[in-house]
């Protein structure tokens, strides 16, 4: 029997049990359909980045005795095809949990035979529920119940050697890609990160030679590292994840393996790496189980605040152009990179929503229009929990002060240095908010372009307003 394997983000061969599936059934033909309506809400570095891994699979197929078949257009109609014009009986997909994804498999399910697997997260979000049955709204609970539900058999399944032969129906082409140096695209490569992550590194010198961190895993200092931004204290996984060019259940495998040196468990940092996994899965789980999220904020009291959005202060957010100096340089390893560090994420979505009082959707679009990891949940998820309107968010009253998360996070200015060149001379005690010492840079504004103190009032006038008008004030 020949069944379809239809790739959309699980676009790798190992611990792939959609594949596996197929695979029990007998020929496979591997079908990756480029979708005009979701490619027109891809940002270009996304679709380099898709395109990159869709070759690397191609190539890894064709040493097997398979290859990637290409299709063009609506995913129900090239499905039709192919199950027509090959005699493939069934289809197998990881299934997704976007509210796009669900529309279009249970449209598509209804007229061919289609098979959803589980694969994308390590627990299906139907499951990780409270003890009546409702989903968690809070992170903490969330991941207690994620973490006892953790399967026995965790381990991942190997990437398979070699397919069936069977004829594969001709592949249309593929687009041509520009792949980020940075973030070089496929299964390969997200291995390669992990190992790198993950395992400490070989003793290849004596034992002499080596100091303390370079015989540590970096998982192991991702407790101490992980919000510096000055440090690569973390994985780079992202756009592989959000890709699915490594599983769920790899990253959370070796999160949880023992360490080779004989530890028994994983330390600190693994447990605290393992629980940003876990966040991941709880914004997955948000977006399926409250897909309003997607359009409006999740608590109804906050959906009406009156932002000023302000559109030159909009565009010199989005080009590092605010005077900030920790602001500009996320916002501009953004725009040079694709990717950001966590902790600016956090800085510079706070001060676009909490100090310019700019609609956190606004800030919401334009990552995913630059993101290489943009993803609906992650970015939602985050984006709420900033703007104080989501689950489990920060309170709307507590507001972050970007000068001192730049002294705390970026100590000697380093991050500062790196993305915002025309700062680089100053020292780190004024690198942080050279206004205050009356440096003016040629270049760079002379002041930030809002008053801290004035838009911390403004700001939470705006939410409290929402809360009265929608009639609850206490939400
Ligand atoms: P690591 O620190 O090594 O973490 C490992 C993995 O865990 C990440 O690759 C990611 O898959 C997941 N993860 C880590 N932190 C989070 C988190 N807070 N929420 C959800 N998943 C997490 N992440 C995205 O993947 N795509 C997005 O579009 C995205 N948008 C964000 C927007 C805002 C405003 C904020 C505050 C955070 C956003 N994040 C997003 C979460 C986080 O910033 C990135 O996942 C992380 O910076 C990626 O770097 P890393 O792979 O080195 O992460």
């Amino acid at each position: 029997m020949t069944s379809i394997w239809w790739i959309r983000r699980d676009i790798r061969l190992a611990d792939n049990p959609a594949l596996d599936s197929a695979l029990k059934q007998g020929g496979v033909i591997p079908v990756f359909i480029l979708d005009p309506q979701l490619l027109s809400h891809t940002a270009k570095i996304r679709q380099h980045f898709l395109f990159g891994g869709l070759a690397e699979l191609d190539s890894e197929l064709k040493k097997r005795g398979s290859g990637l078949v290409i299709r063009h257009g609506s995913p129900e109609l090239a499905l039709f095809n192919l199950l027509t014009s090959t005699g493939a009986t069934t289809i197998y997909a990881e299934e997704d949990f976007t509210p796009y994804a669900r529309d279009r498999d249970k449209k598509i399910a209804a007229s061919l035979p289609l098979n959803l697997i589980h694969g994308q997260t390590v627990h299906h979000p139907a499951v990780v529920l409270k003890p009546d049955g409702k989903p968690y709204t809070v992170f903490t609970p969330f991941s207690k119940t994620w973490k006892a539900l953790r399967p026995p058999t965790l381990n991942p399944l190997p990437a398979p050697n070699s397919f069936p032969v069977i004829q594969l129906p001709r592949s249309e082409s593929l687009p041509g890609f520009d792949p980020s140096p940075l973030f070089p695209p496929g299964e390969i490569e997200a291995l390669r990160r992990l190992e790198q992550f993950t395992m400490e590194p070989q003793r290849t010198r004596s034992k002499t030679q080596l100091n303390i961190s370079d015989s540590v895993a970096k998982i192991s200092e991702y407790d101490k590292n992980r919000n510096r931004l000055d440090l690569d204290g973390t994985s780079a996984l992202s756009p592989y994840i959000r890709f699915g060019m490594i599983s769920m259940r790899q990253a959370a495998h070796a999160a949880l393996l023992p360490s080779p040196n004989g530890r028994a468990a994983r330390d600190e940092g693994a447990t605290t790496w393992l629980n940003e996994l876990i966040w991941r899965e709880f914004y997955i789980s948000i977006l399926y189980h409250f897909p309003h999220v997607a359009e409006t904020a999740f608590h109804p009291a906050l959906a009406n605040i009156p932002w000023r959005n302000n559109p030159s202060e909009f565009d010199a957010w989005k080009h590092g152009q605010t005077g900030v100096p920790v602001v500009d340089a996320g916002m501009r390893q953004l725009l040079a990179t694709g990717w950001m560090h966590n902790r600016a994420r956090m800085i510079v979505a706070s001060f676009l929503v909490k100090d310019l009082l700019v609609n956190w959707q606004w800030g919401e679009r334009w990552f995913m229009d630059n993101l290489i990891d943009g993803d609906p949940a992650a970015n939602n998820g985050g984006w709420q929990w900033t703007a104080g309107t989501g689950t489990d968010a920060a309170p709307y009253f507590r507001i972050f002060n970007p000068i001192l998360q730049s002294q705390k996070f970026d100590p000697n200015g380093d991050y500062i240095r790196r993305w915002v060149p025309e700062l680089a001379h100053l020292p780190a005690p004024e690198i942080h908010a050279p206004w205050e010492k009356n440096i003016n840079v040629p270049g760079y504004p002379s002041k930030p372009i809002v008053d801290r103190a004035e838009a911390r009032e403004r700001t939470l006038r705006a939410y409290h307003l929402s809360k009265t008008l929608s009639g609850r004030p206490d939400s």
